[in-house]
């Protein structure tokens, strides 16, 4: 196994997963962090995703805790980097993986209220648990954040709350890198295509009323390598983007889609 994140402290902010078949990006990134060395902190807004993240990884011998908080609330994004910080006296890696599409519309469609919840999860949260973490990563001269944002940023045109979040999300990425490359604190995105994860298999099939076997075909078909990813393809392109091989990479959002990003038309 490889051990190159040994002795890092790394907090993950939507560990937990939406219940289904797959394993979900969240819940992957925490297992593969572990897995090569380092120490998680899974966090959810709800405590039994995030304990079954961290049961988990302790059942494989590796070390986790649960830490419950709603990052929509930026008072819960400070508690939390406090919290690790008493605890653990450093934070090296902080994984931003939270995002929500429920309730979104197209541009003549969308109400107030579904904006406001999807931006406060999607950006505000990421924002607020960067700005907290920043302190003890600008102080100790050194710490890795990797935002998940989506190829949504790029592409779609049905759910405008949603697509706008990500894009902000990549630009949120390459404002934090450049205001804190001096710092020895490097922020990267990753941006999954199509990704066969309960959040967007169950999601979209209990929507639109398909079956999850049609979903699925018609999700692999629209993909050039021919498949949907899985959530191990983004903890692997996360994981590196934390570890010391990636280094000298900082403002950089990284599209792991099967090349989907490539493809215009
Ligand atoms: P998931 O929904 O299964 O897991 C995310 C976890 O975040 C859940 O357990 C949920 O309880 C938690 N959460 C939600 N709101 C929270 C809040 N306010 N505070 C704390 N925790 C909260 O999803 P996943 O598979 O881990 O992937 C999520 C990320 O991947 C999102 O950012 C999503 O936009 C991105 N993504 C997924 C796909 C795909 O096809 N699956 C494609 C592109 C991007």
């Amino acid at each position: 196994m490889d051990t190159r994140l040994e002795g890092k402290i790394a907090i993950v902010v939507g560990a937990g997963q939406t219940p289904g078949d797959k394993i979900g990006n969240g819940r992957a990134i925490s297992l593969q962090l572990a897995r090569e060395g380092a120490e998680v902190i899974c966090v959810d807004r709800l405590p039994d995703r995030a304990e079954e993240t961290a049961a988990l990884i302790r059942e494989e011998g590796l070390r986790a805790i649960a830490y419950v908080a709603d990052v929509s609330r930026a008072a819960d994004c400070e508690k939390l980097v406090q919290h690790v910080y008493e605890q653990r006296a450093r934070i090296d890696i902080l994984i931003n993986n939270v995002g929500i599409g429920r309730g979104d519309a197209p541009p003549h469609a969308i109400e107030e209220v579904a904006w406001d919840k999807i931006m406060d999860v999607n950006l505000k949260a990421m924002t607020f648990t960067i700005r907290h973490a920043l302190a003890v990563m600008r102080e100790q001269r050194g710490g890795a954040i990797v935002n998940i944002s989506s190829l949504a940023a790029l592409a779609g045109h049905h759910m405008v709350t949603y697509e706008v979040s990500k894009a902000a999300v990549n630009r949120l990425t390459t404002v934090v890198a450049l205001a804190n490359a001096k710092y020895g604190v490097r922020c990267n995105a990753v941006m999954p295509g199509l990704i066969d994860t309960p959040m967007a298999i169950e999601g979209i099939a209990e929507r639109t009323g398909q079956s999850r076997e049609a979903l699925r075909a018609d999700r692999d078909a629209r993909v050039p390598m021919g498949r949907m990813g899985s959530a191990w393809d983004i903890a692997n392109a996360a994981t590196f983007l934390c570890s010391d091989a990636a280094r000298y990479i900082t403002g950089v959002v990284l599209p792991v889609d099967g090349g989907m990003a490539a493809r215009v038309g």
